[in-house]
């Protein structure tokens, strides 16, 4: 069975909700990993509302401490600690993140009743990784320090069953381990693992927040199977995008198709496009086709 990567949009707005459009969230599940990525306010209600578990979140990943990713946070864990939550989960961020949390837990009256890990993800690049999949981030530009991350799904080796049948190996133990990627030895004589088996291409979905365009992202988003990305204007505001560290959906689109990746979901969408929604989309697709924009509650699935 393969298993699907699933994305679910939980808050699609800019950094003011609007009645359909809550602050930015999203819930990206893979087995039994469930990360949620930013998790603005409003967030532990939408949850409810895409009919998802918050207590089998296992990761939060922070891409920055602006009010409108982050302000969720108090009232999601006290959920989990009235609901008897007891496995332990991880939050990552940038840089300040555990100070900021000390801030929060003072904020309100907050009994801690499960082990809380705080991460900060200083440095680029790989930051946990698993046999099945790989998280890895990047610094971005947006006053703050801001990360992008990416989940990729590791491709697995597979055996090639018509040069295994020509091999004459018996199944069982022995291909168990080409299987895990070691050579082997059969009747004294040796079985290379890359003559038996292929690699399943990686699944990568990339997902960059609030930033200005800049060079590190194009890549860091390379060959994303779904690139996820903020386009809080259009190309008629280009100038006030880099003044407030945003990006426009024409440089995201740019993006999307200089990095080989397949599909564009523009999310962080300023208000006042809501009218003109249908232009906004028309101009980005004229620079990558296979773009979109994300509402509330959407889900996307990638498994092939
Ligand atoms: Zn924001
Ligand atoms: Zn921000």
């Amino acid at each position: 069975m393969v298993e699907k990567i699933k994305v679910t949009f939980l808050g699609t707005s800019d950094s003011i909700p609007s009645a359909n459009r809550n602050h930015t969230s999203i819930w990206l599940k893979y087995k039994d990993e469930n990360i949620l990525i930013d998790c603005g306010e409003g967030t532990q209600r939408q949850i409810r509302k895409a009919k998802l578990n918050p207590g089998k979140i296992t990761k939060i990943l922070l891409t920055h401490w602006h009010g409108d990713h982050i302000l969720g946070i108090p009232g999601l864990l006290q959920t989990l600690a009235l609901s008897k939550h007891n496995k332990s989960l991880t939050i990552y961020g940038p840089y300040g993140t555990k100070k900021f949390m000390e801030s929060l837990f003072n904020t309100f009256i907050f009994v801690k009743k499960f082990p809380i890990n705080i991460i900060e993800v200083k440095k680029e690049g790989k930051f946990f990784e698993t046999s099945d999949f790989r998280l890895e981030s990047k610094k971005m530009t947006h006053g703050p320090p801001c990360n992008a991350y990416a989940f990729i799904k590791k491709g697995k080796i597979r055996i090639d069953k018509k040069k295994l049948k020509k091999s004459k190996l018996p199944l069982g133990p022995l291909i168990k381990k080409l299987k895990q990627g070691k050579d082997i030895t059969y009747n004294k004589k040796k079985y290379l693992v890359k003559n038996l088996t292929f690699k399943e291409e990686d699944k990568k979905v990339s997902i960059v927040l609030d930033t200005s365009i800049n060079k590190k992202i194009m890549p860091f988003v390379k060959n994303s199977d779904l690139l996820i990305c903020e386009s809080n204007y259009a190309q008629d505001l280009t100038s006030l995008a880099k003044d407030y560290n945003h990006m426009t959906s024409i440089q995201a689109a740019n993006i999307a198709k200089k990095s080989n990746s397949k599909k564009l979901i523009l999310t962080h969408i300023s208000q006042r496009y809501k009218k003109n929604l249908k232009k906004f989309l028309n101009d980005t697709k004229k620079v990558f086709k296979n773009s979109s924009l994300a509402d509330d509650l959407d889900v996307v699935e990638i498994s092939k």
